[in-house]
């Protein structure tokens, strides 16, 4: 392990899942360049350019950033300075009347996985244990939420049971739903180097389309957009009548098996390809791929996630990888990618609106008990009842039973599926507190009180990473103006709001009471210790102060479920819950850039990202723009049946016909119809409640050259 030197200082990047470190020299208030280090995980010295331009001074320069606390009384007045305690005598007096009036349950937090431990844990605690409303959910709902159900359904507990060091082992890769190379720049740069260096190694990527990652790949599989549990099924089954079962894990470790075999096998192989959308003969290549191969490493984010049936796309895959005994075992398995820095560790203290702190859940009196126990508060202050997800609470929202909203760390007024909704909802709201780094954000534009928070870099917290090693992200210099750490603001509203256990003095305090409540919980980090984070990072469940922490789970064949047993599940593919009619003719998947981090309110700032994606791109192929008569570079509308939205046109045949794909990067306070999010789905997931945000259907028309479009105008000006 490395210890710092006294000016060296490592801090996480705030930007993906991967989590990578890097590290500054710290005198005089400043951090030097930053840089990566070859010997500190879990990056051993790679950064993307996103991560190397973190240094940037647009990102640091306090022109941007909000920097002291305003208030409001109504939007259309003015915001004035006050002072930290003023505006926490605000927010508690405007909170409290309304818990008072109307009840608690009108109250809500909305958070984001971008938040670190110690902020997410203190809300958690303010919301569920002290306001007692459990209407509280954030941007993990959007992100996450589909994994982490069907790993609770499959294996009794959230998380992947592997880690990065399994690519270094791995004979097959098998991306579905990721886009690694461009949304997990440096995992994709360790797969590259690992089929470099292992030349009988295999690389598969499944996406509607020709992605960088699948550019990359030996194979790719332009799945039908929706199709994934067909394409995943009709290899698992290919598999079994191949005889490729794993019959010793199936029997020791897993149950219903039987019933999910016979399921399969009573499938029509027929109609399994054509729901998939791929030729046979690339899906019996990949057969063969899996044969071939001995372990099987699968990646998978959004394009599985962010769907009406995203936790059985994602079920699909570990069904698979159980069929196949590749769960606990080296270079193999399922493995979901976070796509942001600490999504999970919000998991982890509950800050979804049915968990509690330590993968326990509200539903579960016992596991209510518990926790009221270690938060020393009263028998039954925590709600039984599951508080509503995002999409739920914004729909509550709009319709006034909800009153006040706090949100913290993310944009939501741009990030949000139907978005004009989302709008209607906050300017409903009586009370709306934006936490926010930097001062011109679209949800600020709602806002009644402004909180400036501190930045990466600018203060100490804690982050889980995607492969569950928890990091300490060091304060590397000051914040600008009076702005502070997200768990300092939620810890003095608290007090302000005469709630105790809130006097916590730093980050470490509060990390100590976070790691007490995971002890004997699926997600122990009882043992990752303060001194020890300094030291460097622990994979969980690490128990003990002397245990060595956990790379690998389930390598014993034992599972945190009721019967310590996985499950398999039996599943049906199915369509998507809205489908194109002669009106709306196109599909619309919406994703990322890679220079770009979700709505720009960093990555926009540094020319040299912003250049690479200035304006919002509709790809399009160049088959439905010769049908369409449009050409590349036109300025085009897409209508789906929630709203319209305007970008250049990319005409490419990397989206398959009647395939659309553009980014959510965008938001009116760039230009009018400049979010992608005017159209997409809020339909979700009955299980994970993760909305549908890679499926609308759109239909799409020129922009005419002397219509008045302010869009038309801010893209001509972004055009560099
Ligand atoms: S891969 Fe992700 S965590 Fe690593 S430097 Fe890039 S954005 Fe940051």
């Amino acid at each position: 392990m490395i210890l710092p030197t006294n000016n060296t200082r490592h801090a996480v990047c705030p930007y993906c899942g991967v989590g990578c470190r890097v590290a500054a020299r710290v005198g005089d208030g400043k951090a030097s360049r930053i840089s990566a280090t070859k010997s500190i995980a879990p990056n051993f010295g790679l950064l993307c350019q996103k991560g190397a331009l973190l240094d940037s001074p647009e990102i640091w320069n306090p022109a941007g950033r909000l920097t002291t606390p305003l208030v409001r009384e109504e939007r259309d007045q003015p915001f004035k300075p006050v002072s930290w305690d003023a505006a926490a005598a605000f927010i508690a007096a405007r909170l409290d009347a309304l818990r008072k009036e109307h009840g608690k349950d009108t109250l809500a937090f909305y958070g984001s996985g971008q938040l670190d431990t110690e902020a997410s844990y203190i809300f958690t605690k303010l919301f569920k244990g002290s306001l007692g409303t459990n209407n509280m959910d954030t941007n993990s709902r959007l992100c996450m939420s589909s994994a982490a159900a069907a790993y609770t359904m499959t294996f009794g507990a959230d998380a992947p049971p592997g880690c990065y060091d399994d690519i270094h082992h791995a004979d097959l890769f098998f991306m579905i739903g990721s886009n690694m190379a461009a949304n997990h720049p440096v995992l994709f740069t360790k797969t590259r180097k690992r089929l470099a260096a292992n030349p009988m190694a295999r690389l598969i990527v499944v996406d509607p389309r020709r992605s960088e990652s699948a550019d990359a790949a030996h194979l790719h599989l332009p799945v039908k957009p929706g199709g994934d549990v067909a394409l995943v099924q009709y290899i698992a089954r290919e598999l079994i009548l191949a005889g490729c079962e794993d019959k010793s894990f199936i029997e020791h470790a897993t149950q219903g098996y039987t019933a999910y075999r016979d399921a399969l096998l009573a499938q029509s192989p027929d109609v399994l390809l054509q729901t998939a959308g791929v030729d046979e003969h690339l899906m019996s290549e990949a057969v063969s791929l899996f044969m071939l191969a001995d372990k099987r490493l699968s990646f998978y984010c959004q394009g599985l996630n962010q769907s009406t049936r995203g936790v059985d796309k994602n079920i699909a895959l570990i069904n698979l990888h159980m069929q196949l005994g590749e769960v606990g075992r080296k270079g193999a398995g399922p493995f979901s990618l976070t796509g942001q820095p600490n999504a999970m560790g919000g998991r982890e203290v509950g800050y979804l609106a049915h968990q509690l702190p330590g993968y326990r859940f509200v539903a579960d009196a016992d596991h209510r008990a518990a926790v009221e126990k270690l938060w020393n508060i009263p028998k039954g202050s925590i709600d039984s009842r599951p508080g509503l997800s995002a999409v739920e609470m914004f729909d509550a929202l709009a319709r006034g039973e909800i009153k006040a909203i706090w949100n913290v760390c993310t944009n939501p007024a741009v990030s949000m599926p139907n978005v004009d909704h989302v709008h209607a909802a906050l300017r409903n709201a009586e009370l709306v507190i934006h936490q926010d780094c930097y001062d011109q954000t679209d949800t600020g534009a709602f806002a009644h009180v402004l909180l400036p928070a501190a930045q990466w870099g600018e203060k100490t917290g804690t982050m889980t990473n995607s492969e569950r090693l928890v990091a300490r992200s060091e304060k590397l210099f000051d914040p600008p103006g009076q702005a502070m750490p997200d768990w300092w603001i939620a810890a003095l509203v608290a007090r302000a709001m005469g709630f105790k256990g809130y006097d916590y003095v730093t980050a470490e305090q509060v990390w100590d009471e976070h790691r007490t409540l995971t002890r004997g919980t699926p997600c122990d980090q009882h043992g990752i210790t303060n001194l020890r984070l300094l030291a460097g990072p622990i994979h969980w469940p690490c128990p003990d102060d002397d245990h060595p922490g956990t790379p690998r789970r389930y390598t014993d064949g034992l599972f945190p479920s009721d019967s310590g047993r996985a499950r398999f599940f039996e599943l049906e593919p199915a369509e998507p819950d809205e489908s194109t009619d002669s009106r709306y003719d196109l599909i619309l998947t919406t994703g990322r850039h890679a220079a770009q981090w979700h709505t720009r309110t960093r990555t926009g700032k540094v020319p040299e990202l912003d250049r690479q994606y200035p304006r919002p791109v509709i790809d399009m192929n160049p088959h439905d723009a010769d049908r369409l008569g449009l050409a590349d570079g036109d300025t085009v509308r897409l209508y789906s049946r929630r709203g319209a939205f305007t970008g250049q046109l990319h005409v490419t045949d990397t989206v398959p016909p009647r395939t659309v794909f553009t980014t959510f990067h965008f938001g009116d306070s760039f230009a009018p119809e400049a979010n992608a999010n005017r159209l997409t789905n809020d339909a979700f997931d009955p299980k994970s409640k993760q909305p549908e945000l890679k499926f609308c259907a759109v239909r799409c028309v020129p922009v005419l050259a002397n219509e008045p479009s302010r869009q038309t105008a801010a893209m001509t000006e972004a055009t560099p």
